[in-house]
């Protein structure tokens, strides 16, 4: 019986504090609205409905969320609407070959978005959608972001799933004892500050404006299971709960007007603002509400929250820490050219490193021009042979079919007419090819014209005869003919393999294969000019 008593007093003592109340300021600035991002309901690996979810959403006081199911982009999303009187973005989870890749009002894509991350970057670009890198640093690594330098728009710089699955055993079987009795405050002391994320975002946003949100990554289902699209157990614990995912962290959109007129503008504004990386992350588990002026003119950058005691302001240029001055307010004189951001702590944050209460986007005091990626100046080509002549042929697996035609010879267009076999994705592909001996060595790119009878994503390869080894690059198409050039620098291999040689191909291959097209999809391409130069 002491023994029982003794273990409960030890079990409350070491309670997480409860979340800090606070004021808001009587002068807050312009409207706001909170909501979290990350999110999967049961059209994917969670475990609530997007009506349950939004009612969690509703209890833990969010204005908005952001639902991201696991999928390709070829389900038509939401429209935006109020459910619980919350506003519901239907957004989408893409796995591409670096990692996973949020889309936010992204259009109905015209075929799957998948493969290398800088052409899913291109498509979700290309269809209006905002993308953020989904736990870039995740400790599983199937899970992790491999490709820093793709032009991605956003990242999470923080996703309480890498931080849950990184704690001790320990850490996490007391918190499990905890949960019941304080959840978000539980939760939020399992958040460390993740000084590696928050570092190479310093370093990106050095040299480009980047944005970073918090995913809840919100499933409301225990056990740290793989984040996949498929293999979902069949029974599970509903811990953590969407409302406690909510309750801890969050982020605070600043608005040019309050929500409220439709869910359609009400959601075009939302995503502006992270567009513009008018947010910031409010670890709502430690202290609550939480709020943030930053701004900045030519004589000052200010600071301040709505905490008057208890904590510091930290400012990081380019990712260093330039100043850090008690709260409520942090101000200094003539910020000169750079990236600047802030951290909020607050003494009573747990985590190690002490998770910040609050976590800004950056306000970039850049030139004019800064941040554009610097326009491609290609060199007339001083070698060109042409190759349209062919002799073109046809390959596919057994159940697809192709046909070529090529109406005058030598000189004239070449068609792809294909129906790749409908089903599970097994392999399906048809190719348009050509041998080219040894005319690829010491040229520097591919050049054609090229169009097709539908939006599409085929995959331009160079196969070595006597490995099968194949490098490609993929490149879109639509109706309207366009001007395609293939830079052999930019060519990765198909699998695993050595980088390109040139040398080594003997066959070029267009193809039509289920990384980009739905089985089953019938259409046609055609190229013109082909001809490879230096
Ligand atoms: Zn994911
Ligand atoms: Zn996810």
């Amino acid at each position: 019986m002491a023994a029982a008593v003794l273990a409960a007093a030890f079990l409350f003592a070491a309670l997480p504090l409860p979340s800090q109340s606070l004021a808001l300021p009587p002068d807050s600035s312009g409207p706001t609205a909170r909501g979290a991002f990350h999110i999967h309901t049961n059209r994917s690996d969670g475990s609530g409905s997007p009506d349950a979810v939004a009612a969690a959403a509703a209890r833990a006081g969010l204005n908005f969320i952001i639902v991201t199911d696991h999928g390709d982009g070829t389900r038509k999303p939401d429209a935006p609407q109020y459910r619980a009187g919350v506003l519901v973005i239907d957004a989408v989870e893409l796995s591409t070959e670096a990692g996973h890749y949020i889309a936010i009002g992204l259009a109905q894509a015209p075929y799957p978005l998948r493969g290398e991350a800088r052409d899913v970057i291109a498509d979700v670009r290309r269809l209006g959608g905002f993308g953020v890198v989904a736990h870039p640093d995740s400790s599983k690594p199937s899970l992790r972001w491999r490709d820093w330098d793709a032009d991605f728009d956003a990242m999470e710089w923080l996703n309480a799933d890498t931080e849950w699955r990184d704690e001790r055993r320990g850490l996490l079987a007391r918190a499990f004892v905890h949960y019941p009795f304080r959840p978000s405050e539980t939760l939020a002391s399992l958040l460390d500050r993740p000084d590696a994320t928050l570092a190479r975002w310093d370093a990106l946003t050095e040299r480009r404006p980047v944005v970073a949100l918090a995913g809840a990554d919100a499933h409301a289902r225990a056990g740290w299971m793989d984040d996949d699209a498929n293999g979902y157990r069949g029974w599970f614990l509903k811990i953590p709960s969407y409302e406690a995912s909510f309750r801890t962290f969050a982020m605070r959109v600043t608005l040019d007007r309050p929500l409220g007129t439709d869910a359609t503008s009400d959601a075009r504004l939302v995503i502006d603002a992270l567009r513009r990386g008018a947010v910031y992350t409010t670890v709502d588990a430690i202290a609550s509400p939480a709020t943030l002026e930053f701004s900045a003119d030519s004589r000052t950058l200010t600071a301040r929250t709505n905490a008057t005691s208890g904590g510091s302001i930290v400012l990081r240029k380019d990712g260093r820490i330039m100043a850090q001055q008690p709260l409520p307010a942090l101000t200094i004189q003539a910020p000169g050219e750079g990236t600047y951001r802030v951290e909020v702590y607050l003494d009573a944050a747990q985590g190690n490193p002490p998770i910040p209460w609050i976590v800004s986007n950056p306000i970039y005091r850049r030139s004019d021009g800064w941040g554009s990626p610097s326009p491609v100046v290609l060199q007339p080509p001083t070698v060109t042979r042409g190759m349209q002549g062919g002799p073109w042929h046809t390959e596919k697996d057994d159940g697809s079919t192709a046909q070529v035609r090529q109406d005058n010879y030598p000189t004239g267009s070449v068609e792809l007419t294909f129906h790749l076999a409908a089903g599970y994705r097994a392999g399906q592909y048809t190719a348009l090819g050509i041998g080219v001996g040894k005319a690829l060595a010491d040229r520097r790119h591919l050049a054609f014209a090229a169009r097709a009878s539908r939006p599409m994503r085929i995959s331009v390869q160079a196969r070595q005869p006597q490995s099968g080894d194949r490098w490609q690059r993929s490149i879109y198409l639509d109706s309207g003919s366009r001007d395609v050039i293939v830079s052999f620098d930019e060519m990765t291999p198909v699998g695993s393999g050595p980088p390109f040689d040139p040398a080594l191909a003997d066959t070029l291959l267009f193809v039509v294969d289920t990384t980009n097209t739905a089985p089953g999809t019938e259409g046609s391409f055609t190229i013109e000019n082909l001809r490879v130069e230096r």
